[in-house]
């Protein structure tokens, strides 16, 4: 046959070689980060493909996201050519869904089975919670989809679960509770996220011949990224191994980060112990970071109990010490970010090269805002821009409507979130009226007040939310718009709605919120807000396809990933650690958190900046933040420390007469990081008189109106006269009694007399 490609063996170091040269038997690949694990795994394919033990579909391929599936799948068919196609290649949920729906019905289900998302999982638990009588208030659907899920990962299900193993929850009805719940996902030919993996076992378990065809199928398996796999994917990888045993899984334990997802470390301890005489091979040498990144992420992860213990080294000596920056506030923060993104361009560095990690959502905002300012494109990777989220696009829906009472996709947007009773049929009635007299929603909505066209319920319900609006845009006039904003939110129930969410997302949501109130600040009014919201959505619509583009992202979506320049902000204690990890898993929260840094540390090739700011705008109050416990893990022969000891010192340096001249509270004594994340909304922020937005407080407004806009438009036409036969759509036929303007009172044969609009009305 043809010549078999071997060059790719080319390069690799004795241990790497070793790992991809014994394609046989279980192999354990357990190394830090940048040692060429996926470089492994990859070649290890290419070598198998190309030496003809397996053909692509007799090798099942696992990776983290479908990101990195298609990046190897690349990279596998550069090497190897068209002989890498047809592989079973892709992360755990992927591959589960497509041997679940080839035997579907043997667990109940059809192949065309649904996949449920997060809200209909939920609705569904709820209906079944309430059959139960289970009090939602005492124990939140959110609370038992957590239970469920968590056994879902461990591969239990409900015939599988102790019965007092829920202890109280739900009254000791949750394993009960969770059957109803799977009889009801079976029912209506749904699987939720947990099932896929969860069904694929049952499959396994109850119906041998299948699992023996899937053992003959797949020859070989190898698994990335191993020591974030929950105990479910563990058992399903086991079954699916225990024939041919040519299983190579290859982690990090440093690595795990997804703990709260419920993955565990332990499954890497018993590899060893379920592939008896597994072949375990350790890779020490880093081949993407300079000394001293590795060796300030050395040591901070040595501050983590219970590692499994690794040694790493590099021969890229020297290279520059992590810069470790003290700033002021957000905004140097993002400055400084800006300044060293637009020097390593000079340097010809690759905007490809370079990223912003974070730990929290909200965070890439003042980025975001910086570089548009400096024109450099951007992408954030794993989410929406800021003014993208769907939190944010409802609250500047709501401004704009404010501002701008004619603009009927902001208003249509917001009009019934949170819900409020103005439904399907109440929209239409405006729609039908704005259309018949060509005048906006607004106005259309006014006019149907006015009448008796609505059903009571949905009246009220849309008086109510104009009459809010009207009121909102008086107070436009008198205070600020930040407090405006803030009011807004909170007046009209969608800062509720996001508190009593229970997606997962909802804390995120809220912090952005909060973040959108900070970014105002640096305005002078409402006006030039939103024009700048305005230009910096048409930046963004303007980035090309292709260009070369910084990336943010959060620092979980960037495991595995690579990058010259890397830019770690906001390492300040609350945010990171972050508190709610902390609250809610304790020590275990923090050393997560640890490994959390430990990956974002290690994603920088050349160059590292870490940052942590003394002040943040939270809501427009001032908060002191202290930095990081992890900058203090950091050793300093490794770092050079740009921060101004003015800073801390409270005493001497301009920066500290800033600071009282503002007046805030010190570090030593100010810091609450309890209300970091959850500082309520509805509490009076605007402690700090000297901050600079209290003049924006001052700002007067002139109130916008909705009457400046009526009289625009011209006076409908009305062709009836008192006396009229006439029929309404709703009400049936009847006789006009009056008429003022284009409003009709009619006297109907069979409803009554109605007060109605007479662009509803036709003349028989
Ligand atoms: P992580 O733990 O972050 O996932 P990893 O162990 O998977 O890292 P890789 O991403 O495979 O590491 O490799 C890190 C970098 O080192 C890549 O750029 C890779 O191409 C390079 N690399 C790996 N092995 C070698 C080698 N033998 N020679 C040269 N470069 C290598
Ligand atoms: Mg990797």
């Amino acid at each position: 046959g043809a010549p078999r490609p071997t060059g790719f063996l080319e390069g690799l170091n004795e241990a790497q070689r070793e790992a991809v040269e014994n394609m046989d038997g279980p192999l354990l690949v357990l190394a830090g980060a940048g040692t060429g694990k996926t470089r492994v795994l990859t070649t290890r394919l290419a070598n198998i493909l190309s030496s003809g033990r397996a053909r692509p579909f007799q090798m099942l391929v696992v990776t983290f996201t479908n990101k990195a599936a298609r990046e190897m799948q690349e990279r596998v068919t550069n090497l190897v050519g068209p002989m890498a196609e047809g592989l079973w290649l892709g992360t755990f949920h992927a591959l589960a869904t497509k041997i679940l729906r080839r035997h579907a019905e043997l667990v109940g289900l059809q192949s065309n089975f649904t996949i449920l998302d997060t809200d209909d999982q939920i609705r569904l638990l709820k209906q079944v919670m309430e059959a139960e009588h289970i009090d939602e208030k005492r124990w939140p659907a959110r609370t038992l989809i957590h239970v469920i899920q968590r056994w879902k990962d461990k591969g239990l299900p409900p015939e599988k679960v102790g019965a007092g193993e829920a202890g109280d929850i739900a009254n000791g009805r949750a394993v009960a509770i969770y059957r109803q719940y799977q009889e009801r996902l079976t029912t209506l030919n749904a699987a939720d996220f947990g099932d896929l993996l969860m069904h694929n076992l049952t499959l396994f378990t109850n119906h041998p011949d299948v699992l023996q065809k899937y053992q003959e199928m797949f020859r070989y398996i190898l698994v990335d990224e191993y020591q974030d796999t929950n105990v479910s994917q563990y058992l399903w990888l086991r079954l699916l191994a225990q024939k041919n045993k040519n299983i190579c899984c290859v982690g990090d334990d440093d690595q795990s980060i997804y703990g709260w997802r419920g993955a565990e470390v332990g499954n890497i301890l018993k590899f060893e112990k379920d592939f008896p005489g597994a072949q375990v091979v350790r890779l020490e040498k880093n081949y993407r970071s300079t000394s001293h990144i590795l060796g300030a992420a050395s040591k901070l992860i040595q501050n983590n109990e219970g590692r499994l213990g690794k040694t790493l080294w590099t021969d890229q000596e020297g290279g520059e010490l992590v810069t470790v920056h003290g700033v002021w506030d957000g905004e140097e923060e993002a400055r400084i970010v800006g300044d060293e993104i637009e020097a390593a361009q000079k340097k010809k560095v690759s905007l490809n090269e370079m990223a912003i990690l974070v730990r929290a959502g909200f965070q890439t905002r003042e980025f975001e805002e910086r570089l548009i300012t400096l024109g450099l494109p951007y992408k954030v990777i794993g989410g929406a821009r800021f003014y993208e989220r769907e939190e944010i696009r409802d609250a500047l829906a709501y401004l704009r409507v404010i501002r701008q009472p004619a603009d009927d996709l902001a208003l249509e947007r917001i009009i019934n979130k949170p819900t409020r009773g103005v439904g399907k049929t109440t929209l239409q009635a405006m729609h039908q009226v704005a259309r018949l007299e060509n005048c906006p929603l607004s106005l259309a909505a006014l006019r149907l007040l006015e009448t008796d066209e609505l059903k009571p319920a949905g009246k009220r319900a849309l008086g109510r939310i104009m009459e809010d609006f009207r009121r909102w845009r008086e107070m436009a006039g008198v205070v600020s718009h930040i407090e405006l904003a803030e009011t807004v939110l909170d007046e009209s129930g969608y800062t509720d709605f996001w508190k009593n969410s229970k997606k997962p997302e909802a804390p995120g949501k809220l912090e952005n919120l909060k973040e959108l109130l900070v970014a105002m600040e640096e305005f002078e009014n409402l006006d030039e807000f939103m024009e700048h919201v305005s230009l910096v959505m048409d930046v963004d619509a303007q980035a090309e396809a292709g260009a070369e583009m910084i990336s943010i992202m959060t620092l979980h979506a960037a495991k595995g990933l690579e990058f010259d320049l890397v830019f770690l902000p906001g390492w300040e204690e609350g945010l990171f650690p972050h508190q709610r990890s902390m609250d809610e898993s304790g020590m275990a929260g923090l050393e997560e958190e640890r490994r959390l840094a430990y990956v974002g540390m290690t994603r920088a090739k050349k160059k590292l900046h870490i940052l942590f700011s003394a002040n943040r705008r939270i809501h427009g109050q001032w908060q002191s933040a202290i930095p990081s416990r992890f900058v203090d893990e950091l050793s300093p022969e490794h770092l050079e420390e740009r921060t101004d000891r003015g800073l801390y010192a409270g005493s001497g340096g301009g920066r500290a007469e800033e600071r009282s001249q503002y007046g805030f509270s010190g570090f030593d004594n100010g810091y609450d990081s309890g209300s970091y994340g959850n500082a309520g909304y509805g509490a009076q922020r605007r402690q700090t008189q000297g901050g600079p937005g209290w003049q924006r407080m001052q700002t007067r407004k002139k109130p916008v109106t909705l009457e400046g806009r009526a009289t625009r438009k011209p006076a409908p036409v009305n062709p009836f006269k008192v006396g009229d036969r006439c029929f309404h759509q709703k009400f049936g036929m009847g006789d006009v009694v009056s008429i003022d303007g284009d409003h009709l009172t009619i006297q109907f044969d069979k409803a009554g007399t109605k007060k109605v609009v007479a662009a509803f009305v036709e003349k028989p």
